[in-house]
């Protein structure tokens, strides 16, 4: 990945990224996920949601600039550090999390996260807390970056259903930091979440949902025309139920790359083709107003994948259900879409929500 310069996608081209846009990098998640492996697609979302973090305000601070330059010649890859284990899925809610100033100006700050994919392997990570003095107020939010010998992670921690090389383990940050490792400004963290964590996360996880439905319809595909029933003289893809499936999963997957792709082009046009330099007015934040179509994205692409792969499954029958196959795997993989926060309960409650009562009745806290 760092010699086609993947690392550095999204980051511009004088700091010795691609400078790609949202359009691309969707394209990217998608077919890793689909011709190469959804575990590092997944790693590789919060990698790229981490360097939107970065890039939102790189701006006047040269730590996060020479992290952004060294991505592809160093192989950093980083991840996000939200979730904490009493709030669960409320990601945005780090109820275990401490900060305070040091006598000498800086921060001595304490994280306990419940998952952080990539926990422990990551070269830097992108981390939310409160506020140092947040007096109780927890939307008074802050971003900070730190690196790997400041996080303790342990890799046998990660025992789930799929995604099996994500490790989004237990991760505890803890140091003492001083001001060029702060994110955008203190309490910045709430806008932060809403114009890039948040948006760039719900778009490339959509993304990786498509790609790993595809990637179940390629497996499907090639088995269905393979295999053939003696007795019958068919092929199980000369059966119309089975051409059914088919052709229901790739109508219903073509929908949600249509809508992520039409998604991510809005942004594309909003942001003057993924420009960072029009972050340096620190009040741009043309991103946030794509929120409510994130949420819609994840939830259409979660829910498609875990139909997709069930049904691609049954396509293969009893040999998909064998690990040989390799549909067996995009099926575990495939599940985490649902629940993972925003899960689809939470994004379908807010869009409903937010639909009847306007954006202003959402109250994260
Ligand atoms: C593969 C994977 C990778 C991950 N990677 C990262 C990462 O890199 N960084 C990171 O910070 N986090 C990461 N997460 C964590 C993720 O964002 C969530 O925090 C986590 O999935 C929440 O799990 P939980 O068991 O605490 O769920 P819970 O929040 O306890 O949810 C349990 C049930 O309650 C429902 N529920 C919860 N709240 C509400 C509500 N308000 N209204 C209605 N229903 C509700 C849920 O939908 C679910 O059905 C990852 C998760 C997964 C699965």
């Amino acid at each position: 990945m760092t010699e086609l310069g993947l690392l550095g996608l999204i980051v511009p081209k004088d700091l010795g990224g691609l400078g790609e846009n949202h359009v691309c990098a969707a394209m990217v998640v998608e077919t890793i996920a689909r011709y190469g492996c959804p575990s590092t697609a997944m790693v590789y979302c919060m990698h790229v949601g981490a360097v939107s973090g970065l890039l939102l305000r790189y701006h006047n601070n040269e730590l996060i600039k020479s992290v952004l330059r060294r991505l592809d010649k160093d192989k950093l890859v980083g991840t996000e550090s939200f979730s904490d284990p009493a709030t669960g899925g409320h990601f945005w809610y780090p109820l275990s999390s401490k900060n305070r100033y040091t006598k000498d100006g800086r921060f001595q700050m304490l994280k306990y996260a419940s998952w952080t994919t990539s926990a422990g392997f990551a070269d830097f990570y992108v981390v939310q807390t409160t506020s140092p003095g947040f007096g109780g107020d927890y939307s008074d939010l802050s971003v900070f970056l730190l690196f790997k010998d400041e996080v303790r992670a342990h890799a046998d921690d990660w025992k789930s259903l799929g995604l099996h090389g994500n490790q989004s383990g237990v991760l505890i940050t803890e140091g003492v930091l001083s001001k060029e490792r702060q994110v955008g400004e203190l309490g910045e963290g709430a806008a932060i979440n809403d114009e890039v964590v948040d948006t760039w996360f719900l778009l490339l996880t959509a993304s990786c949902w498509n790609g790993i439905a595809f990637g179940c319809i390629d497996v499907a595909c090639r088995h269905a025309t393979e295999k053939d029933h003696a007795d019958t003289g068919l092929r199980v893809c000369d059966y119309p139920t089975i051409q059914d499936y088919f052709g229901e999963c790739i109508i219903d997957t073509n929908a949600c790359r249509a809508f992520v792709f039409n998604v991510a082009h809005g942004m594309d046009l909003a942001t003057n083709n993924n420009d960072w330099t029009i972050h340096s007015d620190l009040k741009v934040m043309p991103r946030t107003d794509f929120l409510h179509w994130g949420w819609q994205i994840k939830f259409a692409a979660a829910k498609n994948v875990g139909h997709v792969s069930d049904v691609m499954l049954h396509a293969c029958g009893g040999s998909g259900y064998k690990t040989e196959l390799g549909i067996e795997r995009l099926l575990r993989d495939a599940k985490a879409g649902w629940v993972m926060g925003p899960s689809n309960e939470v994004t379908r409650q807010w869009v409903g929500t937010t639909a009847l009562m306007g954006m202003e009745q959402l109250d994260y806290w």
